[in-house]
């Protein structure tokens, strides 16, 4: 137990804690130092027990964007903060404050429930609500950053906890300023979105998404609750279930190019799978990858889905060493096709 004198706020630090239970690729992995966080006031403790024995720290969430070494240094802290507020109710929108440790796909589904819209095509992504921010995270046409109104923090280099505005956490591209401008500086403790009170707000631009919401309203009108549906029904029919096969989703980002670039690559592949983005062009990882003969391929213990080439995954027993070598393997065989290095999506830890 570590503590403060005359004070009941206790953090329990256990020791050689297994997390094989705790990322989704289920890769078999040691923390030193293990403690969950319940209340945000033990985070000042848990930063200054860090600093005064100079260890690193590892804040997870639903652990489904991390690739976990088999030995993590320093303290693993589970961030377990649980509620939800309703800041502030004006139709046609609420505002809603969600504390990190709910589990993302549930509070899609209970706001939902309640009649707030907006969050229902970010449906089944796994993870915690706290860890959303730090990659933007975003599917089917919604990104978070499209919903956030403010983040909620502890500042570990002030040492006091504030709330930052969306313009502040640097929203971009499955990034933030959680992920790659000051990672590790800010602590999430909650994330607070505007939402829609009326049904009117459907983003609907992906084919595959319309026509399957089609299907699921039939002569009705098209509605939240069927966005969400076909959005669980698309990504379960696309994306393994990591309780089944273990993965962390897209393992690539989707490259940006320029307009000079693209058209040079689609003078020599016809079939090239690109959309238009910030002036230039988004290309599908997924093709780059199926193009350059990956898909369903194995190697030693991992290897790349069958049924979509973004995604590695663990056939059991695998690990870091594993994935990381797969990872660069194709990384390279992209880059000499396409001249193009493929960014991954997931954090390497450490
Ligand atoms: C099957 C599958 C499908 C997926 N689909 C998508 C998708 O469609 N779109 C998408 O964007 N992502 C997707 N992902 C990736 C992943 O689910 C998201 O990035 C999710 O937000 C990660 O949440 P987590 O709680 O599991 O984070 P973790 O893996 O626990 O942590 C991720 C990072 O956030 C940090 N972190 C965690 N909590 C906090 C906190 N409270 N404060 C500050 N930093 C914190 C961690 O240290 C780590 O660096 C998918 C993953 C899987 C396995």
């Amino acid at each position: 137990m570590v503590g403060t004198t005359g004070q009941s706020l206790m953090l329990e630090v256990q020791k050689q804690v297994s997390l094989q239970a705790l990322n989704s690729f289920g890769f078999s992995s040691i923390a030193d130092s293990y403690t969950e966080i319940t209340e945000p006031s033990q985070l000042p403790l848990l930063i200054d027990y860090c600093q005064a024995h100079k260890l690193p720290w590892l804040l997870l969430g639903g652990g489904s964007n991390l690739v976990l070494s088999a030995h993590v240094p320093g303290v693993v802290a589970l961030i377990k903060l649980q509620g939800v507020d309703i800041t502030s109710l004006e139709p046609p929108y609420v505002r809603v404050r969600v504390a990190a440790g709910e589990p993302w796909h549930e509070t899609v589904s209970w706001l939902l429930s309640q009649g707030y819209y907006g969050l229902e095509n970010l449906a089944l992504i796994p993870g915690a609500v706290g860890a959303a921010p730090v990659q933007n995270i975003g599917a089917y046409g919604v990104e978070l950053k499209d919903r956030v109104t403010g983040v909620d923090v502890y500042d570990t280099l002030q040492g006091q906890f504030t709330r930052l505005s969306s313009a502040e956490c640097q929203f971009n591209y499955r990034d933030s300023l959680f992920k790659s401008v000051e990672p590790g500086r800010y602590i999430i403790t909650a994330v607070e979105f505007e939402l829609f009170t009326n049904p009117d707000h459907l983003v609907l631009n992906y084919q595959a998404l319309q026509k399957t919401c089609e299907v699921l309203a039939g002569s009705q009108v098209i509605t939240p609750r069927h966005v969400f549906d076909a959005v669980c029904q698309l990504r379960r029919n696309k994306l393994p279930d990591p309780a089944m096969l273990g993965n962390a989703g897209s393992f690539f980002k989707n490259p940006w190019v320029s307009q000079a670039k693209y058209q040079i690559l689609r003078q020599n592949f016809t079939d090239l799978v690109a959309y238009p983005d910030a002036g230039g062009y988004k290309l599908a990882a997924g093709w780059l990858i199926e193009a350059c003969g990956w898909k369903g391929k194995h190697y030693e213990k991992v290897g790349v889905y069958a049924k979509q080439s973004l995604v590695l995954v663990n056939y059991g027993g695998g690990d870091r060493e594993q994935i990381e070598s797969l990872a660069t393997q194709i990384s390279d065989s992209v880059h000499a096709v396409f001249g193009i290095w493929l960014e991954p999506e997931p954090r390497y830890y450490p």
